[in-house]
Parts: C-alpha cells; sequence; structure tokens
C-alpha cells in the first residue's frame, strides 16, 4: 500500500515537475507576487506560487480533478441546479458539498459562487490551472469553469422568478461577473471565450440559461469591461499629467 501511495506522488510530483521546469517556476514565483499585489489578490494558504481569488480556498478531493496543470483559454459558466423553491439558500459550500460527495470518481470546478461568496476549488497559478472535470475533457483541457449556485437563471429574462429569485440571481452574478473579469485580465482571456456550458456541442446541457446568459451576464460583462478600461485610461491620462 506504502508502495503505491509513493509511486503515486512520485508520478504527481515528475507530471508536474516535467511541464513547469525549475527556472520557470522559480521565475513564475516572483512574478505572481507582482500580480497578485498590483491586483489584491490574497495568498492561498501556506503562502505560495499558487493564487487565490475568492472569499474563502477549499480544495476539492484529489478523486475529483485530473492532476494536471493547463493554460486556459476559455471560461465556462456553470449553474449547479439547487433548489427553486429555497434561492435564499443558493449557497457555494452547498456546490463544494455536491460535487465533493460523487462516488463515481468525482465532478469538479474551479470556482462556486454563491450567496456566502466566491469559493476556490482548485489550486490555480499564473502559468496554468489545474484541469477539472467539469464539461467533458476537450473542454477541461483548456478552461476555467465557475459553477453559480441555482438554477433556472432564464426566470431572470423571462419575468418568472420570485422577489427571492432575483435578489439571488441578481447578487451571484454580480459577483461573477466580477471573478471572470479578474480572470480574463490574470490569463489574458477575450470576451468571445466567456461561454455557457450549453454552448458546449454535444453536452446536451442547458446551463446556466442561453436566455440568462446572452441578455443579462454578457450584457453586464461588457459593461464592467469598458468601466474598467475607462477607468485605466484616466489613470493613464492622470499619470502622463504629473
Ligand atoms: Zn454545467
Amino acid at each position: 500500500m506504502l508502495k503505491r501511495v509513493v509511486v503515486f506522488y512520485l508520478v504527481v510530483f515528475l507530471t508536474v515537475f516535467t511541464a513547469f521546469p525549475v527556472h520557470s517556476m522559480f521565475d513564475s514565483v516572483g512574478r505572481s507576487v507582482e500580480e497578485a499585489e498590483e491586483n489584491n489578490l490574497e495568498y492561498c494558504e501556506g503562502g505560495s506560487e499558487a493564487l487565490c481569488f475568492g472569499s474563502y480556498y477549499k480544495i476539492l478531493p484529489p478523486t475529483s480533478y485530473i492532476h494536471r496543470l493547463v493554460v486556459p483559454d476559455t471560461i465556462v459558466i456553470h449553474t449547479d441546479d439547487q433548489s427553486g423553491k429555497t434561492p435564499e439558500k443558493w449557497v457555494s459550500s452547498r456546490t463544494w458539498n455536491g460535487l465533493a460527495g460523487r462516488e463515481d470518481g468525482g465532478r469538479s470546478v474551479h470556482f462556486g459562487v454563491g450567496l456566502d461568496g466566491v469559493g476556490q476549488f482548485l489550486p490555480m497559478y499564473k502559468e496554468g490551472v489545474m484541469q477539472c472535470r467539469g464539461a467533458g475533457s476537450l473542454y477541461d483541457s483548456h478552461s476555467i469553469q465557475i459553477e453559480m449556485a441555482g438554477r433556472t437563471y432564464n426566470y431572470l429574462v423571462t419575468g418568472e422568478a420570485s422577489p427571492e429569485m432575483v435578489d439571488s440571481i441578481v447578487a451571484i452574478t454580480q459577483e461573477t461577473v466580477d471573478l471572470v473579469v479578474v480572470l480574463m485580465d490574470i490569463y489574458d482571456i477575450p470576451i468571445e471565450n466567456v461561454i455557457g456550458h450549453y454552448q458546449i456541442n454535444g453536452s446536451g446541457k442547458t446551463d446556466p440559461g442561453n436566455l440568462f446568459f446572452e441578455q443579462y451576464f454578457l450584457p453586464l460583462l461588457r459593461e464592467r469591461i469598458a468601466k474598467s478600461n475607462q477607468q485605466s485610461n484616466q489613470q493613464g491620462r492622470l499619470s502622463e499629467l504629473r
């Protein structure tokens, strides 16, 4: 048994080691520190080259994800299907439990967003992120994935959502959009590559809701990006004047 454990860790170590040679690992530490400070990011516990984006960091069980660092060029948005009857209880800790509790090898995403804030569930670094098991390996191998707590977000657009549901969807979307803006910046991901799970061919999925995503989420995201571009232009002009 011990021998198998040792071999397992040796394989994990070698995989990571060969993907990121020593010199680039040290480079990444320096750069990540700068990036983190520039963007007011907190370090993951233990302080390392890892990046932390959420309000808390709680890693999923090792069986739920692929132990390989991948370079993300896409962000996939999901909803996790928590009960529509209790939107005031849509929380990311429940998302974590749902993913961790699976027995068939497990599922995973990088973030859960709920009324309790943003939870980061997998290790992330400037050069790459741990590969999740969220939307099939074709997308998992180059994406960051975010699970928003709740379901039927389309109701926000169709007018079928109760006041409690509207409050929850608006609050969770706001948090998610804020997170996406930071991730797009750090990993240099264009808005065309921010997609809903339903857009993945053959997935058979409808989350997070096409109407919600196209008529509410993306316009909000565009607005946020325009605003932050405007701010950085203003800052640029101010520093030119000085
Ligand atoms: Zn999904």
